[in-house]
């Protein structure tokens, strides 16, 4: 991994594996596949096949069930999957509190082989820390370009209201199909570019912290980052139309 062949590299380039890196650390991403593009949701029973998960445990709340988790669960059941749920019912928004670690728990097949979350940002969370504690892998079929938290290690939570970050496992798998994703609510879509403009902040501080106090900074990391930014900054106005520039959210925080 360096410089020179970064800007050449795919995203399935860079998934499951561990990359000698020129800045002489250990890059590694567990991520296993990332699947982005119309219907791809369909992809799921495949995936699921093969890699030999037949009873599955699926998240949701009363939003995401509609936008696609009924879908999800109609394929599966379709196909003789043993499919478990809890599917959140919210007024407003679901809170990644102690109420919802309980709520999955009280609803959790202890036979599972996997842990299938429909969803953005706190089905995401809660999913990818349970997972994690539970020792089963999950695959996230995300319902919008929300937040660029989908493949991070840590889970944010609300615990005695206060709002704290988790070590996590990144998922499996990512399922992004674009019908979904592109029909999102706009304020999601913006606040997924939020997330990503917000990254200008960091890409500084991080070069800052190596001049001042010889912190650790890869070049290499700085340089993934900085293009998937300038992508969907770039990709902004196809936003306003509607257009699957909203994929390049997904190029992000792989390493
Ligand atoms: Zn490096």
């Amino acid at each position: 991994l360096s410089l020179d062949n970064i800007a050449q590299l795919t995203i399935d380039d860079l998934l499951n594996k561990e990359f000698e890196c020129q800045c002489g650390k250990l890059h590694s991403v567990s991520i296993g596949r990332v699947i982005i593009g119309e219907n791809a949701v369909s992809k799921l029973p495949d995936v699921l096949k093969s890699f030999n998960y037949n009873r599955i445990f699926m998240v949701a709340d009363n939003n995401t069930y509609r936008v696609a988790g009924k879908n999800v669960e109609n394929i599966l059941l379709s196909l003789d999957f043993a499919l478990s749920s809890v599917i959140y019912q919210r007024g407003s928004v679901l809170v990644p509190d102690e109420r919802a670690i309980g709520q999955f728990m009280l609803n959790y097949n202890r036979n599972t082989d996997v842990i299938v979350a429909v969803g953005l940002g706190v089905i995401n969370d809660i999913s990818k820390y349970m997972g994690f504690i539970l020792g089963v892998p999950y695959i996230i079929i995300a319902t919008a370009p929300s937040t660029d938290g989908y493949t991070s290690d840590c889970s944010a939570f609300i615990i005695n209201n206060t709002k704290i970050s988790i070590p996590s496992s990144p998922p499996k798998v990512i399922i992004g199909d674009i019908e979904i994703l592109k029909n999102a609510p706009m304020e999601m879509i913006l606040s997924g570019l939020g997330d990503m403009v917000g990254k200008y902040s960091p890409l500084r501080d991080s070069k800052i912290g190596y001049i001042v106090t010889d912190e650790y900074y890869c070049e290499v990391i700085r340089k993934i980052v900085e293009t998937s930014v300038t992508k969907c900054v770039q990709g902004v106005q196809g936003l306003k139309a509607g257009m699957k520039k909203i994929t390049l959210y997904f190029h992000i925080e792989l390493l």
